[in-house]
Parts: C-alpha cells; structure tokens; sequence
C-alpha cells in the first residue's frame, strides 16, 4: 500500500470529509480545498454512483466525476475515496488511482453484491470502508467484513450510519448505539468511524451525535460537507459548510480513549443505548395506540356504543397475562401498565365522543 495511506490510515481520530455527491469539478476542487484549509481531514469523500431510493433522482456524476477527484488530490494531498457498488465501480476507481473505496449501507445489506466487490478487489491492496446494512442485521454487517477480509484486504474499516428504525425517532437513521459496540467487540482491529451525517439527517444534531461517538471510543468520524449545502444535489439537509464543519471539529471534547473510557464504561453506555430506544419505540408504539383508541372512539358515537365495554377489557387483560407472565413481567406491573394504557385510551374515546359533539338544548 502507498507509504502516505498507510502513515493516514494509522491516524487517530481519523477525520473523513467531502460532498455527499460529486456535483461538479469546481465544487469537488473548492469543497476540497476550504477543507484543506481546515487543517483537519485525513480523507476526502465524494460519492459518484449513489444508490437512490427513486428511479429520477440523482444518481451521481459516474466515471466522469473520477479525474476531479484526482484532480482534488494533487491540488490538497488529501487522499480520497468513493463509493463501490458493482465490480466496474471497483475497475474504474482503481484505473484512475482512487486511494479508498467504501460499502454503502445498501450493498451491505446484499450478500450477492458484496461478494462481487469482494471479488473485484481480490489481489489488490487498498483500505476498504464497510459501512453498516441499513437494516439492524449485525450479522450481515459481520458477512461483508468476513467477505472483504476472504478477499485478502488487509486494510478494513467500519462506518456506523445508523439503521432503518420501525420507530419514529428524531434521527433520518437511528444509531442503536448497541450494533456498532458489538461490531467492536467481535472486531477490535478495525476501525470504526461514526458518521453522524446520516445518522442525524440534518444539522441540528451532527455535534451530539458525533461527541457520543467519540465517548463511545470510536476512531473517527465521517462528516458529509459541501460548498453550498442549501443546494447539494443529494443529502442537502445533512450537509454543512467546510467552516461549519472546523466548527463542529472545535464543539467536539476529545477524550482519549483507555483511561477515561474503561471497557465497563462502554457496556454502560450501550445497554443505556438499547434502553433509550426501546423506550423512544414503546412511545412510538403508545402513540399508535392511542390513534387506534380515537378511531373506535368514533366508531362507538356512530354506532351510539358506550365506551367501556367490560368483557373486551376483561379479554385484553387476560391476553396480557397470558402473554407477559411467561416472559418475566410480573402480575403487578402488567396489571397497572395495561390500567393505565387504559384510562388513557378512554380519555382519547371520551374526548372524540364528548368533545366535538355540540351541547344539545334540556328541552
Ligand atoms: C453516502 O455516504 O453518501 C451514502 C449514500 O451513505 P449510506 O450508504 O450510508 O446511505
Ligand atoms: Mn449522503
């Protein structure tokens, strides 16, 4: 491998920057040079196939947006790196001397298509970034790495870009800090980098959510940056100005990793994080529920039906028991949990009932 990647692969933390997309040749060039200036960014990124969720939308420069990367090289010194998906991604980033390629979140997820850029990079000696499947799959995660690593690359990191949640979260990808905490366990020479800007999904949350990553004793960090963001062609809300991005670097307390990190510290933090999102689905969960509780709320006014109904409430009770007896909760707590679900569902049937309804005249 190249003496330079090798002394930047070493670094620690590792700062990753660039557009989500290559746009042009004079914003890869400026957005390489304003983050040159930075003084911060081991690694420059831009992606120029990008997997998109609808046919029409933008789907990245292609070959075409290669030499402009190469170009960003020569001017910065900043390695720089794509985005591989099928095997003629690898050939032609490779062909025109690209230093890194990375997974996306949407090959990860497809056994078929990293084998064939395992395939595509056998023999060859480049670092390979592998970020997480968009669905919380560790083992999928795990599959890639061991289909790199079969590949003969030596040189693997990982990015964390959180998961596909069922629940609504403040995040585009929630982090279920867990995933990425068990991938260091099963992989404690890898790399692993956070990339908050898909994590979040917006700007607002890029400094929490990349200082937990650093407490989490990450190694680094991937931060998408564009000289316009207002008006990227992809990921615009995520998206922050080189300067904007030193800003976060400064925000960011950098605690070194051993001492002030111990192992039980982290194994806190990640039960902590599981904790916090099973709490944030159940809310999600309730507040299903309680849409449900008003749609029968208007079901029983037409149908002029009283709201407690005590042989349904009896049959609800005993599928709970049924149900969480055997799995460790107690009489106690089922009983007052589904109580108070309950009565607030009666209040959300109470108020759709009662409250749109105009007061009639005592005749
Ligand atoms: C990206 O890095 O721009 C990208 C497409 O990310 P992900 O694969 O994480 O969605
Ligand atoms: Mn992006």
């Amino acid at each position: 491998m190249k003496e330079y990647l090798e002394k930047v692969w070493t670094k620690r933390p590792l700062i990753i920057s660039g557009p989500c997309s290559a746009e042009t040749e004079e914003q890869v060039l400026q957005t390489a040079i304003r983050l040159k200036a930075t003084q911060h960014v081991d690694l420059l990124r831009a992606g120029i196939w990008k997997p998109r969720t609808k046919p029409g939308m933008f789907e990245g420069m292609g070959e075409k947006a290669l030499p402009w990367l190469i170009r960003a090289r020569k001017e910065t010194g900043i390695p720089v790196m794509v985005e591989v998906a099928r095997s003629e991604h690898v050939e032609l980033a490779l062909r025109y001397g690209v230093d890194l390629v990375w997974i996306g979140a949407r090959s990860t997820v497809n056994p078929f298509s990293v084998q064939e850029l395992a395939d595509a990079l056998k023999g060859v000696n480049i670092p390979v970034f592998i970020k997480n499947p968009v669905n919380p799959d560790l083992e999928l995660w795990c599959g890639a790495v061991e289909r790199v690593q079969q590949a003969g690359i030596t040189h693997i990191g990982l990015i964390h870009r959180g998961f596909t949640s069922y629940a609504q979260t403040p995040y585009r990808n929630a982090p279920m800090w867990q995933l990425p905490i068990e991938m260091k366990r099963r992989f404690p020479h890898l790399k692993m980098i956070c990339d908050p800007s898909h994590i979040c999904g917006n700007r607002e949350l890029l400094v929490q959510v990349a200082q937990k990553s650093i407490d989490l004793d990450f190694d680094g960090l991937m931060i998408e940056s564009h000289i316009d963001p207002d008006h990227a062609w992809s990921d615009s809300r995520q998206q922050v100005t080189p300067e904007t991005f030193l800003g976060i670097l400064h925000a960011l307390v950098w605690r070194s990793g051993e001492e002030s990190q111990p192992e039980t510290h982290n194994a806190l933090m990640a039960l902590r994080g599981q904790i916090d999102h099973l709490d944030d689905e159940i809310m999600d969960l309730l507040s299903r529920r309680m849409k449900l509780a008003d749609q029968i709320g208007l079901y029983k006014k037409e149908h002029n039906m009283t709201i407690l109904q005590a042989k349904r409430w009896n049959d609800i009770m005993q599928r709970a028991l049924a149900q969480g007896l055997p799995i460790g909760l107690s009489r106690e707590f089922i009983i007052r949990y589904l109580d108070a679900v309950h009565l607030e569902s009666i209040q959300h049937q109470n108020r759709v009932m009662n409250e749109e309804t105009p007061t009639k005249p005592i005749a």
